[in-house]
């Protein structure tokens, strides 16, 4: 088939790497000149498990606090879709997440696990990985926040351990021994790696092996009869025997004179990357500070400190107060292993989030048209597992892992 993507995030590139794999002519349309420059350019590096990074599922783990010097969510210039979005969303949080759909998106995280790191031996593929993962908990009454979700990593078979912070200290030897440590969570199976160098290293690969990239191609509509896309500038439609909708934040509006909603939001965040001082002093793998919601990653000679959620204002200056705080808790945890005062790299960017915080995996309900967007805190995380099953469905197989309630259909 001949197929066209939109948008190479890193859920498009993967797409097309498996849509490639099938045997199809792949056209992957792209605005910027280059693979993973928003969404997928600088996050926190977690991959699986999934529900233990903060923002991926409502009322999950994340308390939604909107105002004072904790709140976990700043809102800034909302419209009112952004309000609707944060009604749904905690709305969700309040009934607790649906366990069906959190399985569903457990299972999903485990499998593209397994996709990305076959691809990755497959191709001899590098991109600053790390395995294993505590979540640092202060105090002890964070623990008992962490339940549901743990509940269902248990059910799903994750390797899972509770541990007093003298065990946290020998698996992660950095941290400061003054900053109190209540316990930690052990995921020793955990894994993190550079998202934006996968998305270039894949794209490299595809390209090589017949995938067209049209980088500088903004697709200003999509088009339903005949199936394809208008590239701005162009006066014509190209057509295509099937099209997947991979834009990230902008796949709302690009599906939206079609007919079907995606009530998406964008949760911003920020990264900040930063040159390793002293290796012995800096993560090995990848921490989550619980109480703060803030990520710390080696991810090869950098460290990368992520955090803050942000909904309203798309083009907002860097919030000081947020970035300060990233700085703060690479101090509390790692004092002295990573460099802050120069050849930083600052990030904002931000989370496609559909209030249930799932993606949309499957038929759009415009024939040929697919969706695999709205991955949220979990994209690099679910990208491999929801490209595969992508295809699967294209080329009119079952999938081999559940899409349970990961359909358009529930908005
Ligand atoms: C601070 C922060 C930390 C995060 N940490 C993690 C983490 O640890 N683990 C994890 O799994 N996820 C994490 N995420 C989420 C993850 O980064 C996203 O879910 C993921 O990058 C989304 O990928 P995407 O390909 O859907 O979107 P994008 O990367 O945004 O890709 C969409 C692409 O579509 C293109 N596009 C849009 N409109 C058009 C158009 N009209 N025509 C052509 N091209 C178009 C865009 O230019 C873009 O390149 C984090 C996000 C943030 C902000």
């Amino acid at each position: 088939m001949k197929i066209a993507i939109v948008g190479a995030g890193i859920v498009g590139v993967s797409t097309a790497y498996e849509l490639a794999h099938d045997g199809h002519e792949v056209t992957v349309f792209e605005q910027r000149n280059a693979a993973a420059e928003e969404a997928s350019f600088a996050n926190a590096g977690l991959l699986a498990p999934h529900l233990l990074t903060p923002w991926s599922a409502p009322g999950l783990y994340t308390p939604l606090k909107l105002l004072g010097r904790r709140a976990t969510l700043r809102l800034e210039g909302v419209k009112g879709t952004d309000l609707a979005w944060l009604w749904r969303w905690r709305r969700a949080a309040r009934r607790g997440a649906q366990a069906a759909q959190l399985s569903t998106l457990e299972g999903l995280a485990r499998y593209s696990q397994q996709r990305l790191q076959h691809i990755a031996a497959q191709h001899e593929l590098e991109f600053e990985t790390s395995q294993g993962r505590l979540i640092l908990l202060r105090t002890a009454q964070e623990q008992a926040r962490w339940q549901p979700a743990l509940q269902v990593l248990r059910d799903a078979g994750i390797a899972l351990r509770e541990i007093d912070a003298d065990a946290a200290r020998q698996i992660e030897p950095g941290l400061c021994p003054e900053t109190p440590l209540a316990g930690a969570l052990h995921l020793p199976d955990a894994t993190a790696g550079n998202c934006r160098l996968f998305a270039q290293l894949l794209r490299q690969g595809t390209q090589a092996g017949g995938v067209q990239f049209a980088f500088g191609s903004r697709v200003a509509r999509l088009a339903s009869q005949p199936l394809g896309v208008q590239v701005q500038g162009e006066s014509g439609t190209r057509s295509f025997d099937a099209v997947v909708l991979c834009a990230g934040m902008a796949s709302a509006a690009l599906l939206r004179p079609l007919g079907p909603r995606l009530p998406m939001a964008a949760v911003h965040g920020y990264s900040v990357s930063a040159p390793l001082r002293e290796a012995l002093h800096a993560p090995v793998a990848s921490v989550v500070d619980s109480q703060l919601q803030i990520s710390i990653t080696r991810l090869g000679l950098r460290v990368r400190i992520a955090g803050g959620a942000e909904l309203g204002a798309p083009d907002a200056e860097h919030h000081v107060p947020t970035l300060q705080q990233l700085y703060r808790t690479m101090n509390d945890w790692f004092p002295g292993g990573a460099l802050l005062s120069s050849g930083l790299q600052v990030w904002r960017g931000a989370r496609p989030t559909l209030p249930d915080g799932a993606p949309v995996v499957g038929a759009s309900g415009v024939p040929g048209l697919w969706l695999n967007t709205g991955h949220g805190a979990g994209g690099w995380t679910l990208a491999s597992g929801c490209a595969r099953a992508v295809a699967d469905l294209i080329g009119q197989r079952n999938p081999d892992i559940s899409l349970e309630g990961l359909g358009i259909q529930r908005f």
